[in-house]
């Protein structure tokens, strides 16, 4: 059995593992530092994750990072939220320190790939992935296969949802990402209950929806109007089997699970969501198996 070193790379962590060839992790370890922005740690780490995962004997290695990625070439144009990575090539670099085949991907085709092999969408030829955190980001599966440019990934989060509407940070006007990201969720809960000062995150604005609070309620059905219209754009394009969703605004699915259905059954072609599914994220570790079988599948390419 053929094992692969899967790393799912955050602002200020990494989380790895030792992934087999079925997507099963056989050991993890994360590492913490605020100082991966500095590449020579960066390598630095990865190198002795591969000799902590000797006794594997691994094949290769897959990372998912959190930016734009030309993944032909292993180059990384740049990663909004860790300053100091632009214009670099990584795999060649890598390559060099640790004498193995290293594969790059965006984090949200990676997240993508585990939870269409081993996750929520197995078994379906055609999915959409979207994480719901900070920003919003995500992936398609199309005929199987990621739908993927040399240049990753898809930028599902900057897809505008509206003629006019706020400046985002892609300097567009009115993208999803504006009526769905966590802070602008928090900012809204605020004004609508006049209480701006309030220390509150989206889990709290979840449990006083659960609790009948209006002002929380009508965030969740604003936020499912938004992310209605906009999944609707892409389930009359690519007609899914099933929607899948991740990230921490997800754990509020239970919520805002009716408000969506209600937008999407208003919206869609009504062929294309009679058998749609949407479903929340199943696996725990998808950055690292993702980016163990993006690896794999590298690697066997
Ligand atoms: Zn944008």
């Amino acid at each position: 059995m053929k094992v692969f070193l899967g790393v799912d790379w955050g602002g200020t962590y990494i989380k790895a593992g030792a992934v087999d060839s079925d997507g099963k992790i056989l050991e993890k370890i994360v590492y913490s530092s605020d100082k991966l922005w500095e590449k020579q740690n960066f390598l630095k780490e990865i190198e002795s994750l591969v000799k902590k995962l000797k006794p594997f004997n691994i094949q290769a290695v897959g990372i998912g990072a959190p930016g734009i990625i030309n993944t032909k070439k292993g180059f990384i144009y740049y990663l909004p939220n860790i300053p100091g990575w632009k214009n670099y090539f990584l795999s060649d670099n890598l390559k060099k320190k640790i004498n193995l085949p290293v594969f790059i991907n965006n984090d949200a085709n990676v997240f993508a790939l585990a939870e269409s092999l081993c996750g929520a969408a197995a078994g379906k030829s055609r999915s959409i992935f979207l994480t719901l955190g900070t920003g919003l980001g995500g992936a398609v599966i199309f005929d199987g296969k990621i739908l993927n440019t040399e240049v990753s990934a898809l930028e599902l989060g900057h897809v505008p949802v509206t003629l006019k509407g706020k400046v985002c940070g892609c300097g567009g006007r009115g993208c999803i990402e504006t009526f769905v990201g966590n802070k602008h969720l928090v900012k809204r809960y605020k004004q609508l209950s006049k209480n701006m000062r309030e220390k509150i995150e989206v889990r709290d604005i979840y449990i006083r929806a659960i609790k009948g609070e209006k002002e929380a309620l009508l965030v969740w059905k604003e936020f499912s109007f938004a992310l209605g219209i906009f999944l609707s754009g892409m389930i009359n394009v690519f007609n899914p089997e099933v929607i899948v969703l991740g990230g921490g605004v997800s754990g509020a699915f239970k919520i805002f699970k009716p408000f969506l259905w209600e937008v999407i059954k208003k919206q869609s072609m009504w062929p294309q969501i009679k058998k749609l599914q949407i479903k929340k994220a199943k696996l725990k570790d998808a950055g690292i198996i993702g980016a163990g079988l993006l690896a794999r599948d590298s690697f066997l390419r």
